[in-house]
């Protein structure tokens, strides 16, 4: 059984036809991404299987059971969370405090201390910063520190929405080394990204989504050595 499944998913926005019948699978363990271009529907997938914009047609399955049908604020206690786009992190909490708030949709609060270690250890090199003002941080370091909030709230497949936004090209390269890392102490990914060299860099399998389709399924390694994605996605001629 997959641990994330969408079946034949459409989602609608008022009229706006935004996912046209895709179906996705996500295995334990994996890196997932989904790539394509500007308006192709990536983060309308991600808002669908939160539960942010549900689907008119088609399910969103988590570990067998439906969730297509549950409130977006339910889901996050079933193990979905997100850590989005534009790095929403509390700008006048501290970095521990921004930490902590990660934790607050686990139901074994004070067993959350081993996951507080987990998430220093993505700010290893940022010793003594731990009272400083989330807001004072830098992009690369806010985007780092929503994806440590959301680890600590143990997730069961973690959603990434462009990881990669706005940052500069060293920082890009450590962000996706911290996403391996994530996966690698066994966290489940799927990565949204523009940035397809990258992600495809890095995960296992991948989707190409054109106009709310998938157009092509396989794994990362075969779909970075495709010409049409070559051409299309990887800036290749
Ligand atoms: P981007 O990388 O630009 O975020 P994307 O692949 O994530 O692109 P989506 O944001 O999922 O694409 O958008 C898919 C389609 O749905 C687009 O045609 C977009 O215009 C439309 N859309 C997205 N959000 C809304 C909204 N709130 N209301 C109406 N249409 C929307």
């Amino acid at each position: 059984m997959a641990l994330l499944e969408l079946n034949d998913v459409h989602t609608y926005y008022g009229n706006i036809h935004a996912l046209k019948g895709i179906s996705i699978t996500v295995e334990k363990g994996e890196i997932v991404t989904l790539i394509g271009s500007n308006g192709a529907g990536k983060s309308t997938t991600l808002r669908t299987i939160s539960g942010i914009t549900p689907p008119r047609q088609g399910q969103v399955v988590l570990e067998g059971q439906r969730i297509d049908q549950i409130p977006a604020h339910k889901v996050v206690n079933l193990g979905v969370l997100q850590s989005p786009e534009g790095r929403r992190i509390f700008p006048r909490l501290s970095v521990r405090e921004n930490l902590e708030m990660g934790a607050f949709t686990r139901t074994d609060k004070e067993n959350s201390g081993p996951d507080m270690e987990r998430g220093w250890g993505l700010f290893r090199r940022w010793k003594g910063r731990a009272s400083q003002y989330g807001g004072t941080l830098s992009g690369g370091e806010q985007q780092m520190l929503a994806i440590g909030r959301a680890l600590m709230g143990r997730p069961k497949v973690l959603l990434l929405d462009e990881p990669s936004m706005g940052l500069a090209p060293v920082l890009v390269e450590q962000i996706f080394n911290i996403i391996k890392d994530i996966n690698a102490q066994g966290t489940t990914i799927l990565l949204v990204e523009q940035n397809a060299l990258m992600a495809l860099g890095i995960a296992h399998r991948g989707y190409v989504l054109q106009t709310g389709q998938i157009v092509l399924a396989d794994s990362a390694k075969a779909l970075s050595e495709n010409e049409t994605v070559q051409k299309a996605y990887l800036g290749m001629e």
